[in-house]
């Protein structure tokens, strides 16, 4: 059976206790080979795949705060502990798709798999500078060049977008030409939709962390379905409202829940040739390896943006997202790895990382230049 492997974001509003555990016991392990991961926004999360007995530490080591830079360490470490992207760097196979493309531009993904490489070999106790790597980010996205409190999922997007664009195997992209796949059975046109993507963008990241959604458009006059299909890096789903404490699931089942679309909001239908009230559905076409899930916890609101602290949960493992999927059929299991999770409001508040190491299979939180075992609970994590 293959291994699947996804990640979720979550934004998780209040700080869990963090207490540190030395005597975790070693039948909670998880030694599956199955496994999933999950990022956050705010909340980042990653899987795992085969959690080894190690006794060593690797890979267990704090960022040192460069002020205000709790979000990108945050990300850091889920990344870090990210088996298969950690692999990438560590055995340098990045340097590979750097050479292929003769590229000139190729410093974020060097300090990046620089700093991984560092987190993984360090013998130092040392928290890690990522300063080189932050002058690189700010580089390529110079809105991070501030100190400011930053969302985690933007910077999540927008690192994982300049490592993907300097490994990216195309060197030349194709031009443009609009193929019509409308005619096509709806999981043809979904596969066509895909390689036509692959022909542009492709690369480890892609291969690890970008699937497809669609989205279909239903006439309520004629009936008439409209599909469309787009990659996505991450799900930002909504938090469903709910009484004291609310699933992952319950979040997913609003993101997916058939929308009306009426009034000034009317599309107009291919068929009728005219503009009619529709449904509009999501469902995944294609699962990612690596899913990231980001909780929509701060709402734009007009004059400050707000944040919900709804108690979220969700499983440590066999997440099966499989109703959300096209085809049924398919198989959409995941088990976290890592979470990003931000505390405190919309006007202050930090960032910290909760990652499962892929050598030992433990849970550490991540609080900048600071690491502790976690015992997280069996099924969620305690996180409002
Ligand atoms: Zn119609």
């Amino acid at each position: 059976m293959p291994s699947m492997r996804h990640s979720y974001t979550v934004t998780i509003p209040e700080e869990p206790p963090a207490t540190a555990f030395s005597f975790i016991k070693p039948d909670m392990r998880r030694k599956n080979s199955m496994s999933g991961s999950m990022l956050v926004s705010t909340f980042v999360g990653l899987l795992i795949n085969h959690a080894k007995n190690s006794k060593s530490a690797q890979g267990l080591v704090g960022l040192r705060n460069l002020g205000n830079t709790c979000f990108m360490n945050s990300i850091l470490q889920c990344l870090s502990n990210t088996q298969s992207l950690r692999d990438y760097c560590l055995h340098n196979s990045h340097r590979r798709d750097l050479n292929n493309n003769n590229r000139t531009n190729t410093a974020l993904m060097e300090e990046f798999a620089k700093l991984i490489q560092t987190m993984w070999t360090s013998s130092s106790s040392e928290a890690v500078s990522p300063s080189e790597f932050k002058t690189q980010i700010q580089r390529y996205a110079p809105r991070f060049v501030g100190y400011n409190q930053q969302d985690a999922q933007e910077f999540l997007r927008f690192l994982l977008d300049g490592l993907h664009n300097e490994v990216n195997r195309v060197t030349v992209r194709p031009r443009g030409n609009m193929e019509d796949f409308d005619h096509l059975p709806d999981e043809e046109k979904g596969k066509k939709m895909w390689a036509k993507y692959l022909e542009r963008e492709d690369s480890k990241i892609v291969d690890l962390f970008v699937g497809q959604l669609k989205s279909s458009l239903t006439c309520s006059e004629c009936g008439y379905c409209s599909t469309v299909f787009d990659p996505f890096w991450d799900l930002s789903l909504p938090i469903a409202k709910g009484y004291g404490e609310v699933s992952l699931m319950d979040c997913m089942r609003l993101f997916t829940k058939e929308d009306v679309l009426d009034g000034d909001e009317k599309p107009t239908c291919y068929r009728c040739k005219a503009r009619r009230r529709c449904t509009k559905k999501f469902t995944v076409q294609k699962f990612p390896k690596i899913l990231v899930l980001h909780l929509k916890r701060f709402s734009e609101a007009r004059i400050r943006t707000s944040k919900l602290s709804t108690f979220v949960n969700f499983p440590m493992k066999d997440l099966d997202l499989r109703e959300f999927a096209s085809d049924r059929s398919s198989s959409a299991v995941y088990n976290l790895y890592a979470v990003s999770n931000h505390s405190g409001t919309t006007m202050g508040g930090h960032y910290t990382a909760y990652c499962c190491n892929p050598e030992n299979g433990e849970w550490y939180t991540y609080n900048d230049s600071r690491y502790l075992l976690y015992f997280p609970s069996c099924s969620f994590f305690p996180f409002a």
